[in-house]
This record gives C-alpha cells, sequence and structure tokens, in this order.
C-alpha cells in the first residue's frame, strides 16, 4: 500500500479578526490614491499628532510620535475595531481596496510589516496643502496645541508646578475645543473630519498625562491632577504605532 505524504498546507489568513480588532491601519503614501479617490473618505480617518503618546505594537514600546499618523477610525469610540472589519462575515468591507499595511500584513510572518510601517507614512500635509487657508489653521493649531508644550507643562505641573502652569494647560485644551466648536458653528467641515484635521480633542487624550478636565454647560473650565497616567486613550495601532 502507497502512503500519501500530506504536505503541511502553507501558513494563511484564519479570518479570525485579530488584526482589525486591534485598530486600522496608518496609511503609507502608497494609500493617498485610496483617499484622493474617495474611497478612503477624511471622514473615517483620524490623526494621531506629533508628540501625541502611541503604542508601537512592532517595538512593543508606548512613547510620544516623532512624526504624526493618519489613521483609519474605530467603529466606536470604546473600541479599537476598525470601521471597515464586519462582524457578520468575518471580513473586511473594502477587502479589495484595503490599504497598504492591511494588504502586506501576515501575522504568521510579520517580517515584511516591519520593514515597511514606518516607511513613507502618509500626512495630512500630503493630503491638505493645495486646500486654501485649511493648512493654516492646523499649523497654528499644532502649534498653540502641541503636544510637546503640554508634556513639560504637565511634568512641571505634577512635580509641584502652581497656578500658573494649570493656567496654561486649561488654556491649551480650552483653545483645542474653542476651535472645534468654532468650526462646527461655521458649518462648512463635516465635524467627522475634525479628527483627521486637528487630531483627537485634547480633552479625550489628555488622560496620558494623568489629568482630566472638568465642563460645565459644554465648556472646558478646570483641570483635575490624577494620580497615575491613563494610557487607554492613545493610539492602538494595527501594527506600529
Ligand atoms: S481596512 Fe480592512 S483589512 Fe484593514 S484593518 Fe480595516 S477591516 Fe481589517
Amino acid at each position: 500500500m502507497t502512503r500519501t505524504r500530506i504536505e503541511p498546507s502553507a501558513p494563511q489568513c484564519q479570518r479570525c479578526g485579530t488584526c482589525c480588532k486591534k485598530g486600522g491601519p496608518a496609511l503609507h503614501k502608497k494609500d493617498r490614491v485610496l483617499v484622493e479617490s474617495g474611497r478612503l473618505p477624511l471622514t473615517d480617518l483620524f490623526t494621531i499628532r506629533r508628540g501625541e503618546l502611541a503604542r508601537d505594537n512592532v517595538r512593543g514600546t508606548l512613547q510620544p510620535l516623532d512624526t504624526e499618523i493618519v489613521k483609519i477610525k474605530a467603529r466606536e469610540a470604546a473600541s479599537w475595531t476598525c470601521r471597515y472589519y464586519s462582524d457578520h462575515d468575518s471580513a473586511c468591507r473594502i477587502y479589495s481596496t484595503r490599504p497598504l499595511e492591511c494588504r502586506v500584513l501576515q501575522c504568521w510572518d510579520t517580517r515584511e510589516i516591519e520593514r515597511l510601517y514606518s516607511v513613507g507614512r502618509l500626512r495630512r500635509k500630503d493630503l491638505l496643502v493645495p486646500v486654501e487657508g485649511l493648512w493654516d489653521l492646523i499649523v497654528d493649531h499644532d502649534r498653540r496645541c502641541s503636544y510637546e508644550s503640554l508634556h513639560r507643562l504637565t511634568r512641571r505641573l505634577k512635580s509641584g508646578g502652581g497656578e500658573a502652569d494649570a493656567g496654561k494647560v486649561l488654556e491649551v485644551i480650552q483653545y483645542d475645543a474653542e476651535l472645534r466648536d468654532l468650526v462646527n458653528e461655521r458649518g462648512n467641515l463635516d465635524p467627522e473630519m475634525l479628527d483627521f484635521l486637528f487630531g483627537r480633542p485634547l480633552t479625550r487624550t489628555v488622560g496620558q498625562f494623568g489629568i482630566r478636565v472638568e465642563c460645565e454647560n459644554g465648556k472646558v473650565v478646570r483641570l483635575v491632577v490624577e494620580r497615575s497616567v491613563d494610557t487607554g486613550g492613545v493610539g492602538n495601532p494595527k501594527t506600529g504605532q
């Protein structure tokens, strides 16, 4: 009797959905065409700004970003699952036009994603410079609400800094919130684009500095310094930062 040799099957995607549930991909310059053609609308993207604390899943570190990244949003605020993932059939709803990171990711062999995840990332500037006025607004917001200065101020505040430091931090957070309100009131931009244009609101991300804000009548009015640093609100990208 001849025996048939059974070769181990080649590793392949089991469609468990784990990688899509860990977060949408960061976009790269090769994905620009997807945005420009409208297949990836700006309302489905958000920015993690330079200096913002983010988890690097490849290096296994949690550190401030040295350059911004643009990512696909999650389905809802309380989850990291990519908004294009369908539980119904465990599938990607944009499979044929999925971004670069999703195309190269093989969870059984991560060498390719490790090689390219930090190379040629797409930035807001790549998409927005031709839009008159808007880019200047973003640059001004980045300058006034930089994560670098927030890191510095909150470090001083938590090591005994006084009213002056607390006031400066509050001012930055209020400016960020008021700018978003103003853009919404003017009504010429889709509110869903704000997290792409200006990054996520500081009212949501300041937890990474161990502080939170309190609001009255929809306005940020005071800071509360917490003991522990909340890293739950930082980036949890598909892979990489
Ligand atoms: S774009 Fe598609 S493949 Fe990529 S993370 Fe989202 S659902 Fe998964």
